[in-house]
């Protein structure tokens, strides 16, 4: 971020073109595929063409992405998976190995345990909170670190910090999806991590309006991830680059009334006698809640918390409570809920599921832009 400047400032002017183009306050949508060469002799990738991510709204949107998070570059891409598919496989090769942390985001787990193999490239899964055990994970081969900053649907708190000093230490690339924390909350690069990646279909656009992806980093890693999505073609088109810029301009007001909404519903749903287990790193009975408030600006917007271990009443609480939405995805103005068990880890089987400490009965909470007080009379209501 440009030194003296606040997110909120960062938010509305990093990135943006001065000369205003044709004097437009705001960045209109070039819905144009292909850009006059102008007379230049350029290479392949100076070719102005939206696949290659380079029009005016692609240039602006990522100076701002950069800039959120103290980076050298930012790249959007066409979806949060298609950040991590070409993030990962520009940082890897044939014969490689990566480590990760064993509970991710399902399809990036799927694209890592799954996918990658095929290519060749193997991984171990490891717990992100421990770094006792990662040595004896690393192999000759081993390249890079992956993990997230806050877990989904647990909210645990890896040790990021750890992680960092472990792949500097060995060499090796850290990773981090950013995508629950946001850049209001934690911003990885300054805090050493050589990546982050975003699903800018959540917090960062915030509107559910659309899907899109951004990696973020050092100038290197970043045209090396834009050269894998060049040719892979994960590119986002200049529309969707249009809302994810205006959705942006309203990040830090949106993620700091989550962060305050988020830790009030948490504290309600603490002390009420129907709900066994809240999950939410603000809750000072939160395992790593020194950490998170060390480390984090506020704790976000995502939650989760059990009824006891009966689905029944979990289904019940789901039928009756009039705000949330029964939607998974997270991150926009509307609350939405869901039972992770039916939605993001039905590919696992219940012992998996129980293994990794996600009852059937789970349910997780995105919280919204609604006041407070409604949605926490609409809990209360809900569980009575
Ligand atoms: C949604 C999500 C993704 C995938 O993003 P898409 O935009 O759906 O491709 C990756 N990581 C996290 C943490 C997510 O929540």
């Amino acid at each position: 971020m440009k030194p003296g400047w606040r997110i909120e400032t960062a938010l509305i002017h990093a990135g943006e073109p001065r000369p205003r183009i044709g004097g437009a306050v705001n960045l209109p949508i070039f819905q144009s595929s292909t850009f006059e060469m102008g007379g230049t002799e350029a290479g392949y990738h100076d070719v102005r063409y939206i696949r290659l991510n380079n029009t005016p709204n692609h240039v602006v949107v990522q100076g701002k992405l950069a800039a959120l998070e103290g980076a050298e570059a930012a790249l959007v891409t066409g979806s949060g998976m298609a950040a991590i598919s070409a993030t990962l496989l520009s940082v890897l090769a044939q014969g490689d190995h990566i480590l990760c942390h064993r509970s991710l985001y399902g399809g990036t787990f799927d694209f890592i345990t799954k996918d990658l193999p095929r290519f060749g490239i193997a991984f171990t899964l490891v717990d992100g909170d421990d770094p006792r055990t990662w040595s004896a994970a690393v192999r000759r081969t081993t390249r890079a670190f992956y993990v997230e900053t806050l877990t989904n649907p647990l909210l645990e708190v890896l040790d990021l910090e750890g992680v960092v000093t472990f792949c500097r230490e060995r060499g090796l690339v850290s990773i981090v999806d950013n995508t629950c924390a946001t850049p209001v909350n934690y911003r990885p690069i300054e805090r050493g991590f050589d990546l982050a990646v975003h699903s800018a279909s959540k917090y960062l656009n915030g509107h559910t309006d659309i899907v899109a992806g951004a990696v973020v980093g050092s100038a290197v890693h970043v045209g090396e991830a834009k050269r894998k999505l060049d040719h892979l073609g994960g590119t986002l088109d200049p529309h969707a680059c249009f809302l994810l810029h205006r959705g942006l301009k309203t990040l830090s007001l949106r993620v700091r009334h989550q962060n305050e909404t988020a830790l009030r519903l948490a504290a309600f749903l603490e002390k009420h006698a129907a709900v066994t287990r809240v999950n939410y790193p603000g809750l000072a009975r939160h395992p790593r809640h020194a950490r998170a408030a060390a480390w984090f600006a506020g704790f976000g917007g995502l939650m989760s918390f059990e009824l006891g271990d009966d689905v029944a009443a979990a289904r019940r609480f789901m039928e009756r409570v009039r705000l949330p939405v029964d939607a998974p995805s997270l991150g926009g103005a509307e609350t939405l809920m869901t039972r992770p068990a039916t939605t993001s880890h039905s590919g696992l089987s219940a012992g998996e599921r129980k293994e990794q400490g996600i009852s059937d009965a789970l349910i997780r909470i995105s919280v919204g832009l609604e006041a407070a007080d409604d949605l926490i009379e609409d809990f209360a209501q809900a569980l009575t």
